[in-house]
């Protein structure tokens, strides 16, 4: 189906469209005309996803200097691949009903467990220790460690994607993770780094609240998005939740204890320097005494020439 709202072209991959769906795009493009915020409700299974991304992909090709990026941020991993799985509906429609080659790059991008190859590394359980195995594998001290020791395990498919990976973009089209991961496969690259690589120049992202909420992430992944996007947040009414969890941490009973453990540690360590330094510095003293054969030097004693020159001679000798 092919509608006109209010002089946009936008094409709709069903051959029914409710009338909800329909005021929907009509307050989304009345949004993005005004360049303006907008916050858009509509009952679950109503169609939102494909009304939604009907409306943008047609804003983006009508004004491509306008809407460079669709940013579309879901909560789940399911609802991740849902949104990918209605865009290659319409992008199917769209090469169907216009007979043009889809020229759209448009991907999802998720944590690296759910994307990494690496036969040890992605079998392990949890995501944290994944993370952790893939730093200790491609962290770049580890990898300038291994310039003078070659021994020192490594990732294959990110030594390939770092060599080989940057230089020709990713083909157009749309990728979920498993299609993320074959590609990653079937060229040796990790998925992972090449996902977080190509969301610069794709036009379309879909990924989890955290990658644009979460600083700690949104720094290393989302920081040089273009400014031209358009963001999504669908199910917002979960965002304070998101926003909370990534400010908060977690401090367990245990790691209390062993922290106030550590204090007394390093509180004795500073203890013992501290005596064992003082000790030093009368012992060089009292050396200093007995080679000068004096008790006690007053400071114009100490800058007479004489002295002076008494002291360079047993520094220099020492
Ligand atoms: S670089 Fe990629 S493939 Fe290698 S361990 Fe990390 S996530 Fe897995």
């Amino acid at each position: 189906m092919k509608l006109n709202i209010e002089g946009l072209l936008v094409y709709f991959p069903y051959d029914y469209i409710y009338p909800e769906q329909y005021s929907y795009m009509l307050e989304l493009k009345r949004t993005l005309d005004a360049k303006g915020h907008g916050v858009l409700e509509m009952p679950s299974g109503t169609g939102k996803t494909i009304s939604l991304l009907s409306l943008i992909v047609a804003y983006q090709r009508e004004y491509p200097l306008e809407v460079t990026k669709l940013i579309y941020c879901s909560r789940t991993v399911p609802e991740i691949e849902k949104v990918v799985e209605e865009l290659r509906k319409l992008m199917e429609f769209y090469s169907k009903e216009t007979g043009e080659k889809n020229n759209i790059l448009a991907l999802a991008l998720s944590s690296r467990k759910n994307l990494c190859v690496h036969p040890e590394v992605s079998s392990l359980r949890f995501g944290k220790e994944v993370d952790g195995k893939c730093h200790s594998l491609t962290a770049s001290y580890i990898r300038a460690q291994r310039q003078s020791n070659p021994s020192l395990p490594s990732c294959r498919f990110y030594e390939e994607f770092d060599a080989m990976g940057k230089q020709v973009p990713l083909p157009a089209g749309v990728y979920n993770l498993d299609d993320l991961k074959d590609f990653g496969r079937r060229k040796g690259w990790c998925p992972y780094y090449l996902a977080r690589y190509s969301i610069l120049h794709a036009n379309i992202i879909v990924y989890s609240y955290h990658y644009l909420l979460d600083p700690k992430i949104a720094d290393l992944v989302s920081k040089e998005l273009s400014k031209k996007s358009v963001v999504v947040f669908d199910e917002a009414h979960n965002i304070d939740n998101v926003c909370i969890d990534s400010m908060s941490v977690n401090i367990t009973r245990r790691t209390l204890d062993r922290s106030q453990a550590n204090v007394e540690t390093l509180q004795n360590t500073i203890l013992k320097i501290k005596e064992t330094d003082a000790a030093k510095l009368k012992e060089e003293y009292r050396r200093l005494e007995d080679q000068l054969g004096l008790s006690l030097l007053t400071l114009e004693q100490l800058q007479s020439e004489d002295m002076l020159q008494k002291i360079a001679q047993i520094a220099h000798q020492s």
